[in-house]
């Protein structure tokens, strides 16, 4: 998981009884009111403790989120655990956070990281109630900074504000460091961190207060400017990106273009792609997949025929070569045609023009041609079954789409497209992905691609309740996937469950070897020959220990 990937809608769950992030209870506040109990609080105990317990609020929301961060999601690494925490202020609507700087050295025990603010809430109710101050005023946020980082990391994390809007800055900016690292710096800042006798009185009242109508509003809308690129074409790899970086580049010229790639991984949408930023975008696009036909077929399917050409060819018919005007002809599966239709096509391709079948005046063809193929076409070349000049002719440039697997980042976008698409189809605006199916999506090795995705998603959206696509409504191969990754036991398990399943993980790792998975569980062979027992207990599948 990475921190940019989070989504409010996926973490929160709103019923008009109950609003939660994942499992916690929320409760929605105004601002406005929110910005008097503030004023109350600095009017009744003065400014220097009034900060104290917005500090601490902050501390306690922040160490909260970090739980619930922690908890929900694998992270791709602790950077982007961290970087989560930015992303979790600006979804809950709080302040808008640039990350500027992080620094981690974890051997060092060292940390550093700078942040920008924009537009902090917590300065605009300042600003609102008690006017400009002469210090930083976005106490709940240093707060929240310092908390989320020193769960994440489990040392002390300061957070200190430079700049605020509260005082008058256009900006707020805020550095955070271990204790080592500020040193003498953190000085008279320490103390807003620390716990007062009042605190008590102040968390039960502060907890109350959490989210914000115009939070969720902001939060909406920059959900609802997520950069898009052609239909699904929402690319966050850079392995994709370049082979469409190529692709844009080479699509105005006529250069031929091979596009290779395993099944699913969307070689026809990327002709698509480069059909529509082509000069042959005005006209046709049209497909074929030289697989599907037999060789007669496939031929009057391309160059067309004359009525009475063979039987069954009652009309006169016009090839795609023809019909596609100044389009784009989409041949797929070139790999598989045979010595025959290759020497016919290599024909078209080098004359420009296309025979019909059972007539002899050739004809001028306008298109351009693309072709793609999931095989090695070099290696089918090499053994002679792809004739080299047809190869030479087909591929001036070739595209090579990756894997699915090979672009992770590409998975939740795609996702979360094929999800809005379902969702419109199936008349279910509401339906969007839990949080629970993420990681599921993530782990799975998609070996049928993209397709594959699309699929298992159109079932889940099916079997969604209540709009949401939780883990149980993916295929059990998707599931199985990311049980066997899983560390992290699902809540509503027994102990004796998550024994099991731990158990059966470590046995599948050792390849069933039984002495090494009980040295990994740490108990003897005998327990965990009763264990295993136990377990199979009622079932007819009986296995008895095994030495070695
Ligand atoms: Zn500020």
């Amino acid at each position: 998981m990475r921190a940019r990937e989070l989504r409010l809608s996926e973490i929160m769950q709103f019923d008009e009884h109950y609003v939660g992030l994942s499992g916690r209870r929320m409760v929605l506040h105004d601002l406005h009111a929110f910005a008097q109990f503030r004023k109350d609080i600095v009017d009744s105990v003065g400014v220097e403790p009034a900060r104290r317990m917005f500090t601490r609020f902050g501390t306690f929301w922040g160490e909260a989120d970090a739980a619930a961060m922690k908890r929900l999601f694998r992270w791709e690494n602790l950077e982007e655990l961290i970087r989560a925490g930015p992303r979790m202020h600006s979804l809950q609507g709080v302040v808008r956070p640039v990350v500027r700087e992080l620094e981690l050295d974890r051997a060092m025990g060292r940390f550093e990281m700078k942040v920008t603010w924009y537009d902090s809430g917590e300065a605009e109710e300042h600003l609102l109630e008690l006017g400009q101050a002469d210090h930083p005023v976005c106490w709940m946020l240093v707060g929240y900074a310092s908390g989320y980082a020193t769960y994440c990391l489990g040392q002390r994390i300061y957070f200190v504000e430079q700049q605020c809007r509260g005082k008058g800055d256009r900006v707020c900016s805020v550095i955070g460091r271990d204790e080592a690292s500020w040193g003498d710096a953190l000085g008279p800042h320490r103390a807003f961190f620390e716990a007062d006798k009042i605190m008590e009185k102040v968390n039960r009242l502060s907890l109350e207060i959490q989210r914000r109508q115009r939070a969720l509003e902001r939060a909406e809308e920059r959900l609802g400017r997520a950069p898009t690129l052609g239909s699904w074409l929402e690319v966050r790899s850079n392995s994709f990106r370049r082979v469409l970086d190529l692709a844009e580049r080479v699509a105005p010229y006529e250069s031929s273009i091979l596009i290779s790639g395993e099944s699913g991984t969307g070689k026809e949408v990327l002709a698509r792609f480069i059909h529509s930023r082509s000069k042959h975008a005005s006209d046709e696009f049209l497909g074929v997949n030289c697989a599907s036909l037999p060789d007669s077929l496939l031929e009057s399917e391309l160059f067309g025929h004359k009525a009475g050409a063979f039987t069954g060819a009652i009309h006169d018919r016009v090839g795609l070569f023809e019909a596609a005007g100044q389009g784009t002809v989409f041949l797929d599966e070139i790999g598989e045609i045979s010595p025959t239709m290759q020497a016919k096509l290599l024909r078209v391709l080098q004359e420009r023009e296309v025979v019909r079948l059972g007539e002899n005046r050739p004809r001028k063809i306008r298109a351009r041609i693309l072709a793609a193929t999931n095989r090695k076409l070099a290696d089918e070349v090499h053994t002679g079954r792809f004739r080299e000049d047809l190869y030479y002719r087909i591929r001036v440039v070739e595209l090579e789409v990756p894997p699915l697997r090979e672009r992770r980042e590409d998975i939740l976008p795609l996702a979360r497209h094929f999800v809005s698409r379902h969702a419109e189809r199936l008349g279910l605006p509401e339906l969007k992905l839990d949080a629970s199916a993420l990681n599921a999506l993530l782990d799975y090795p998609w070996p049928g691609n993209v397709r594959e995705l699309e699929n298992a998603l159109e079932r889940a959206s099916v079997l969604s309740r209540d709009g949401r696509i939780t883990r149980r409504c993916l295929p059990p191969e998707v599931i199985e996937s990311d049980r066997q990754h899983s560390p992290v036991p699902e809540p509503n398990q027994s102990l004796e469950q998550v024994e099991r399943e731990h158990i059966q993980r470590v046995l599948k790792a050792t390849g069933n070897n039984r002495s090494e998975a009980a040295r990994i569980l740490g108990i003897g062979q005998t327990t965990l020959w009763r264990k295993l027992k136990v377990e199979e207990a009622g079932t007819p599948r009986r296995v008895g220990p095994r030495s070695g």
